[in-house]
C-alpha cells in the first residue's frame, strides 16, 4: 500500500493519463485534463469523437485503446455502460486495452456502470495488479465543460485520495461514497430521482396544457413553488417547450440507469414500486423513439400516449 501524500503527488500534472470514450461527456472531461497539464492519451472507437476531442483539446488522439493505456499512471473510462468498459479494458481473453498497461496503473471508471458489473470487473483486475475506482459523474455536458461535475467515488480510500487531483481537474465536488461500486450505485439512484422528477414535471405540463393553462406559466409557478426540481429549472423551458430536445444526454443512457437502479433494489430485496414504473416507462419510450433520442423526449412520448377508458368506443 502506498503512502497517501506521496501517492497523491503521483497523479498530479504532468502525470500521463489514458482516457477511453470521447463522447458528449468524455471529450470535455479529457480536454479539462489537458488544460490542467496532464499528458492525456485519449481514444475513442469513432473517428468523429476523436476529431471532436482533437478540436476541443488541441492535441492528437491516441491510435488505439491499448496505446492510450501504455506508460500511463491511470486509465479513465467514460463509456456507455459497464459491459463495454470490461470489453474494452479486458477483451475476451484479457488481451484488451490493459494488456498495454503496467501493473499498478489505476483504473477509474467514470461511466455510469452497474455496480454489479463493477464488482465483477474488480475480481478480474485485482489478480493483474490494477486498482479500480468507480467515479461516475453528474452535471451533464455543461458542467463537464466548465469542470464543475459532481463526482461520486467508490473504492479503497487510499486509491480515491491518490486520484483526487485528477478528479478535481474535472469536478467541483468529490463525494467518497464507500466501497467499490458504491459510486455507481449512488449515480443510478440519483438518475432515478432525476428521471422521476422529469416525468412528474412533464405530466403536469401535459395535463395543465389540456386544461387550458399556459405551459410557460406552469413552469414559472412550479419554479416558484414546492414542485420545483432540476427538470423544471433546467430542462422544461430550455429543452422541452423550446422544442430543442438536445440536452446531450441520450434516452438510451437514462433507460440504462433506471434499469440499474431498479436492479439494485431487486438485489437488495427492497420494494421500489415507483422505480419499477419508471424502468418500464422509459424502456417503452426508448423502444418507441429509437436510437438518437434525447432523454428529454420522454415528454413527447408522454404527450402522445392515448388515455384509455372502458367507455371509449
Ligand atoms: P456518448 O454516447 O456521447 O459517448 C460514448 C462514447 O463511447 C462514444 O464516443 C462512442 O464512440 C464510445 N465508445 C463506445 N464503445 C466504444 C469502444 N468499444 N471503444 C472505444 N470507444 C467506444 O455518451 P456520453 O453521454 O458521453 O456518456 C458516457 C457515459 O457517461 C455513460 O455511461 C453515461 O450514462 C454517463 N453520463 C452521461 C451524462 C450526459 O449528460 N451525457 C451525464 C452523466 C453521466
Amino acid at each position: 500500500m502506498s503512502d497517501r501524500s506521496g501517492a497523491a503527488e503521483e497523479l498530479a500534472p504532468p502525470a500521463a493519463v489514458g482516457f477511453i470514450g470521447l463522447g458528449q461527456m468524455g471529450t470535455p472531461m479529457a480536454a479539462r485534463l489537458v488544460q490542467a497539464g496532464y499528458e492525456v492519451k485519449a481514444f475513442d472507437l469513432a473517428e468523429s469523437s476523436r476529431k471532436n476531442f482533437e478540436t476541443a483539446s488541441g492535441i492528437p488522439a491516441a491510435a488505439s485503446a491499448k496505446a492510450a493505456c501504455r506508460e500511463v499512471t491511470a486509465v479513465i473510462t467514460m463509456l456507455p455502460n459497464g459491459r463495454i468498459v470490461r470489453e474494452v479494458l479486458c477483451g475476451p481473453t484479457m488481451n484488451g486495452a490493459l494488456a498495454g498497461a503496467a501493473p499498478g496503473t489505476c483504473v477509474i471508471d467514470m461511466s455510469s456502470s452497474s455496480p454489479i458489473d463493477t464488482q465483477a470487473l474488480e475480481q478480474a483486475l485485482r489478480p493483474l495488479g490494477f486498482p479500480l475506482v468507480d467515479a461516475p459523474v453528474s452535471g451533464g455536458v455543461k458542467r463537464a465543460t466548465d469542470g464543475s461535475l459532481a463526482i461520486m467515488a467508490g473504492g479503497d480510500p487510499d486509491a480515491v485520495n491518490r486520484i483526487r487531483p485528477l478528479l478535481l481537474a474535472m469536478g467541483g465536488s468529490i463525494f467518497p461514497t464507500g466501497p467499490l461500486g458504491s459510486g455507481h450505485a449512488m449515480k443510478a439512484l440519483n438518475n432515478y430521482v432525476s428521471a422521476a422528477g422529469l416525468v412528474a414535471a412533464a405530466e403536469a405540463i401535459i395535463v395543465g396544457r389540456r386544461f387550458g393553462l399556459d405551459p410557460a406559466v406552469i413552469v414559472d409557478v412550479l419554479n416558484a413553488s414546492t414542485g420545483r426540481n432540476n427538470s423544471t429549472e433546467k430542462k422544461m423551458k430550455q429543452q422541452v417547450l423550446s422544442g430543442d430536445f438536445a440536452s446531450g444526454f441520450a434516452m438510451a443512457l437514462m433507460t440504462k440507469d433506471l434499469h440499474t437502479a431498479a436492479d439494485i433494489a431487486r438485489h437488495a430485496g427492497v420494494a421500489a414500486p415507483l422505480a419499477d414504473v419508471c424502468e418500464n416507462l422509459w424502456a417503452e419510450a426508448d423502444d418507441k423513439l429509437g436510437a438518437g433520442a434525447d432523454h428529454t423526449e420522454i415528454y413527447r412520448y408522454l404527450a402522445e400516449l392515448e388515455f384509455e377508458t372502458e367507455d371509449k368506443p
